[in-house]
């Protein structure tokens, strides 16, 4: 079930010098979709993850994140939508070192009005979300990789966010860990979580519901909402995005 949008882009440009990175992106995500926004190196994926994620402004176009405009927004109403309505994952994890998982998990809610015991008691929540209760005060060097991933899916969770960007989660895992974080990111899809996955990663783009391929600045092609969520077939998708160079 898809519900309310969370996400329109609409003529989206971003340009780096004499570099147009993004050129002309429209895009809409509805609630509960789970979308993989696929496309070889250079393709935009990463500028296009930045503006979602109002890390970064678009040079035109616009960016309504849960109906907010983001174009008319100060650096710090930014701030606050991010902490509010955008969960992070990234391919590297990003945990402090010197931190237990409860205390990276909990370092999600530090730009909400949170009091510091219900932090942790959240952290704790989060961290029992992604299978992790037995790993609350363990720092991320005693942590597999697959395991890191899941603290970091905690700190993104933890705040409850309107969407989750993960970028390219899988990337620094083995096949097993990269298969297990994908079916965790499909259970929270499932249990109600509004997730953007971005990947190079052909096979892992077509196992999700939708996906948006992205070549040259452009999405060169959107399957658009799947109803009925049946993953697309891998080899089609490869054979049509190597089609298409
Ligand atoms: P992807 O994530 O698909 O690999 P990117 O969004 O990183 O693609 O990059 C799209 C294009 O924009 C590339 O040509 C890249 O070199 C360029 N680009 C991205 N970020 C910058 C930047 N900060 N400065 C200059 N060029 C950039």
């Amino acid at each position: 079930m898809t519900g309310a949008a969370v996400l329109a882009l609409r003529e989206v440009t971003k340009t780096y010098g004499d570099v147009g990175a993004l050129r002309g992106v429209s895009l809409d995500v509805a609630a509960g979709e789970l979308v993989a926004v696929v496309g070889p190196s250079g393709s935009g994926k990463s500028t296009m993850l930045n503006i979602v994620g109002t890390l970064d402004r678009p040079t035109s176009g616009t960016v309504t994140i849960a109906g907010n405009d983001v174009a008319t927004m100060s650096d710090d109403a930014l701030s606050l939508l991010r902490a509010d309505h955008i969960g992070f994952v990234f391919q590297h994890f990003h945990l402090q070192a010197g931190a237990t998982a409860a205390e990276n998990v909990a370092d999600g809610l530090l730009y909400t009005a949170t009091g510091r015991h219900e932090r942790h008691r959240r952290a704790v929540d989060a961290l029992g979300t992604v299978g992790l209760a037995h790993r609350v005060d363990h720092r991320p060097n005693q942590l597999s990789g697959g395991e890191k991933q899941r603290v970091a899916i905690a700190r993104a969770l933890v705040g409850d966010p309107t969407i989750l960007l993960a970028d390219e989660p899988t990337g620094a895992l083995d096949t097993a860990s990269g298969t297990a974080i994908l079916e965790l990111l499909r259970a929270l899809n499932a249990a109600g979580t509004t997730v953007l996955v971005i990947t190079h990663d052909l096979e892992l783009a077509a196992s999700l519901p939708r996906q948006v391929r992205m070549r040259d600045g452009r999405v060169e092609q959107d399957s658009g909402p799947d109803a009925d969520g049946a993953p697309a077939d891998a080899a089609a998708l490869a054979t049509a995005i190597r089609g298409g160079r």
